[in-house]
């Protein structure tokens, strides 16, 4: 200090003062008998001031109709034709609940504690044995999931980037829609028909505009119903490998067909390790259990995994439940059950639809899935028809969810997986009600 004051030409005091300054600010450290030290930073960008709280104002818009829906559906009042959900009346036709007992479950050791990355290892090998692909023959091929939503969301966060494409069927699942839109990607829609995705469309979009993937519900379609031709299947994997562009997709409905099987997946036709293949236990347990897993090649997996690993492993206890229910339940009776009864809630639900051609409106025969499509007569507007019905009790989901611009024609969509038959009578006369008025 005496030294420096000296050098510089300025009182001892002076110096005291500015040393003591810098040591406040943390620029400088002393050490005790040795001196003064710089303390060595890192370089500070200075940036202008932000305000965190205009981040929680930025809102990624929901679809319209959908925080409503949001709203009511956990009122137990309503007939709900809304969501595509099974559950309630899968599990009570099950014997899920006779197989799983909460007691033993938690006696279990490995109940408390978390699974691997990737997923309980036997719960690995039972789903590859339930995919029976040729293609997927060891449990490291699989990586379990919070639902068949976080497997899209990881799928998506390695693929693609804010501001890049992603080619996306229309209408489109709203889950997905919704989800790409929030991750600021841009949509090309592709448009269906009743042979499922135009791929010759899909061609020029692939040559054109290079999205980062191609994503697809190809079997048993969520909002349409439709399923992807064998021969469109052939070519969209085809046009997947002259372009270099990944396909995603998406087989929530697969195992709910009602008569015949549906065509092959993609993944198994799959021979160039294009197609990134997720499924859930959704639609065939319940979406309470938020299983679901996704299946690609090993390099994918490892992406998914260290992003799987930022968010600690999928729920360990609906793991367990599931590997309980696996190991002593009969899955191809459970399903055999479930296909059955879901099956007569849509046979029902066609009835009244049938009847309401008269009325103009026009809807496809479907074979299997969770929903029907429904065109309107022109005339009709959605968004009354949503609100007269839940002022009546009922739940629908309108066409403008599942469409990133206005449809030329007025859809609804309604699911029959919610309800019980006799609610499904109920809810329809309303509905016919509404639509014949
Ligand atoms: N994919 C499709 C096509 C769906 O219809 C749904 C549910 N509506 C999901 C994924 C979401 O399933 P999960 O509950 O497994 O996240």
């Amino acid at each position: 200090e005496r030294n420096l004051a000296a050098d510089w030409d300025v009182s001892r005091n002076t110096m005291v003062r500015a040393l003591t300054e810098l040591e406040d600010e943390g620029l400088i450290y002393s050490k005790v008998g040795s001196g003064r030290y710089v303390q060595s930073l890192p370089p500070v960008e200075v940036l202008a001031p932000f305000d965190w709280k205009d981040r929680l104002r930025q809102e990624t818009s929901p679809p319209s109709n959908f925080a409503e829906l949001v709203r009511l559906s956990g009122s137990n009042s309503k007939i709900n034709f809304a969501f595509g959900e099974g559950g309630r009346h899968t599990l009570v036709t099950s014997n899920f609940a006779e197989q799983v007992k909460v007691q033993d479950l938690l006696a279990h050791a490995n109940a408390h504690y978390l699974t691997p990355i990737c997923g309980h290892p036997e719960l690995r090998e039972w789903i590859v044995d339930i995919m029976g692909m040729e293609q997927v023959t060891s449990p490291d091929q699989v990586v379990v999931t919070s639902g068949s939503q976080e497997a899209l969301c990881l799928t998506t966060s390695i693929l693609a980037e804010p501001g890049d494409a992603v080619a996306v069927e229309m209408p489109a699942f709203f889950g997905a829609l919704h989800m790409f839109q929030a991750m600021g990607l841009r949509i090309i829609p592709i448009p269906m028909d009743a042979d499922g995705m135009r791929v010759d469309v899909l061609e020029g979009v692939l040559a054109r505009s290079r999205p980062r993937f191609i994503y697809t519900i190809p079997t048993f379609h969520n909002p349409t119903g439709y399923t992807l031709s064998m021969e469109r299947r052939l070519k969209l994997l085809q046009l997947s490998e002259r372009y270099n562009i990944p396909i995603v997709e998406d087989d929530a409905y697969r195992h709910l067909h009602f008569e015949e099987e549906p065509p092959p997946s993609l993944k198994s036709l799959d021979q160039h390790g294009n197609v990134i293949y997720i499924n859930t236990f959704s639609k065939t347990l319940s979406p309470g259990l938020r299983l679901g897993w996704v299946t690609a090649s090993r390099p994918f997996l490892q992406q998914i995994a260290r992003r799987k690993e930022l968010m600690v492993t999928t729920n360990t206890l609906a793991q367990q439940m599931l590997l309980t229910f696996a190991k002593q339940g009969d899955w191809h009776a459970h399903l055999e059950k479930v296909r059955r009864q879901y099956y007569s809630q849509a046979m029902l639900m066609g009835e009244y639809l049938h009847q309401l051609r008269s009325a103009g409106l026009s809807y496809t025969g479907i074979r299997g899935g969770f929903y029907y499509w429904v065109a309107l007569p022109e005339h009709k507007k959605p968004g009354e028809i949503f609100r007269e019905a839940i002022a009546h009790g009922v739940l629908l989901a309108t066409g403008d969810m599942f469409l990133t611009r206005e449809a030329d024609q007025p859809y609804i969509r309604l699911c029959f997986s919610h309800e019980p038959v006799d609610q499904i009578g109920t809810g329809m006369r309303i509905l016919s009600a509404i639509l014949q008025d």
